[in-house]
């Protein structure tokens, strides 16, 4: 697998929330590793009574980072965007500081002259640098940065002292193939990752017309009820059917057809300013539009701007040159509880309002009944 060939996302986008969460998660184990490692072989090897100072210190050390680890573990995902290059700062020092003390005890080992210490020191830190390297692989350059935190103080010591070239050439050998094993999973992560992405885009974009589809529609206008019925928000649907349009296929063929959809799709995207809009093809000739936080008023604007629009837009493929108009079933409510039923409902009044658009000459727009009433405070959502 060539690395060349792999996208990764810029730090700060979207994805890296995502991969941020999956770092976390794969080195929450080595919180609590470090600590228990060390007290164990300090103690079992017999390290600790020659050195108790020293031991103490470290598993105080070690103890104090995995607590400031837990605690950045936590927060590191849920704190607010510009707050999170700090929280990734500490969380590099957290890794790389565990990593030095222990890969620096493991350094002192080699000189130990204990063979059991030395012996367990080399088998955990080598268990560790692996289980480490695996874990931070999503980011190339914390994996790459640990592992030579780690291995470091060991290459030094082993050369340092000219009697261990074996050893030192061990350390060294580990570290070029923790290397390879970091650009090999690292380029492995983001082919799934960018793979599961495009994955999850394509459920949920509609191909003929790159517009959202009915799937996600769905999805977002059940979301949307939910929070616009908790924070007493207006909210508005526009069921649009472009008008008599078997008749554009009969007569140009289905390919014109199919450019009328995506150029009546460009209008709608082009016309639909705000972030929070959604926009999907829901079938067919038929799409579907939420407004959250947009009243009756303000609903009938985006509908009759979208309409005018279409009605007077030429469109032009292929030396054919035709005009469409659509028709817009349009409901528009203020929501004060949300209730099972409550989205389908909604679109059923902006399509049944569609119905009528179309029943009076198509090339309109007709708001439900039940928006008038309920904008009058007539009617209280629930009884809709
Ligand atoms: P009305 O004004 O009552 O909506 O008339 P209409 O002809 O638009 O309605 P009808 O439901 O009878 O026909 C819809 C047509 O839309 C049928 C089909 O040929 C066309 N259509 C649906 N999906 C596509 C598509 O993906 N591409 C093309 N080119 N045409 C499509
Ligand atoms: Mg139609
Ligand atoms: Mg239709």
């Amino acid at each position: 697998m060539a690395a060349e060939a792999i996208v990764h996302q810029p730090e700060g986008s979207d994805a890296w929330l995502r991969v941020w969460r999956d770092i976390v998660k794969r080195a929450m184990p080595g919180i609590f590793i470090y600590p228990i490692f060390w007290a164990v072989i300090a103690a079992s090897s017999g390290f600790h009574k020659l050195h108790p100072a020293l031991s103490w210190s470290v598993v105080a050390a070690l103890t104090g980072i995995s607590i400031v680890r837990l605690i950045n573990a936590i927060y590191l995902t849920r704190v607010q965007p510009e707050k999170r290059q700090v929280w990734q700062g500490l969380f590099w020092f957290g890794i790389l500081a565990h990593s030095g003390i222990y890969g620096s005890m493991f350094a002192l080992s080699l000189l130990s002259g204990n063979a059991q210490f030395s012996l367990l020191m080399a088998f955990s830190g080598a268990g560790i640098v692996a289980g480490g390297v695996n874990s931070f692989s999503p980011s190339r350059n914390l994996a790459y940065a640990y592992a030579i935190v780690f291995l470091s103080p060991g290459i030094v010591v082993a050369l340092w002292s000219q009697d261990l070239w074996v050893e030192a050439g061990f350390i060294v050998t580990y570290l070029f193939y923790m290397w390879n094993l970091v650009r090999q999973q690292n380029a492995e992560y983001w082919v799934s990752l960018n793979n599961e992405r495009t994955l999850a885009l394509q459920s949920r974009t509609d191909s003929l017309t790159t517009l959202n589809n009915r799937r996600y529609f769905d999805e977002k206008l059940k979301e949307l009820c939910h929070l616009s019925s908790r924070d007493h928000m207006n909210l508005s649907i526009l069921v649009l059917d472009c008008d008599f349009f078997k008749a554009v296929n009969d007569k140009y063929g289905h390919d014109f057809g199919d450019e009328c959809l995506r150029q009546v799709a460009n209008v709608l995207t082009t016309n639909l300013p705000r972030a929070t809009d959604v926009c999907a093809r829901y079938g067919g000739e038929e799409f579907s539009i939420i407004l959250a936080g947009t009243d009756l008023q303000g609903a009938q604007l985006v509908a009759e701007k979208i309409r005018n629009k279409i009605e007077k837009m030429e469109i032009k493929y292929k030396n054919i040159t035709t005009k469409v108009t659509i028709s817009v079933g349009l409901v528009s409510v203020r929501l004060d509880n949300f209730e099972v039923g409550l989205p389908e409902r909604l679109f059923k009044y902006a399509d049944e309002a569609l119905y009528l658009a179309k029943e009076q000459g198509r090339n309109r727009v007709v708001c439900s009944v039940a928006s008038t009433a309920l904008q009058a405070g007539k009617v209280k959502t629930a009884s809709l």
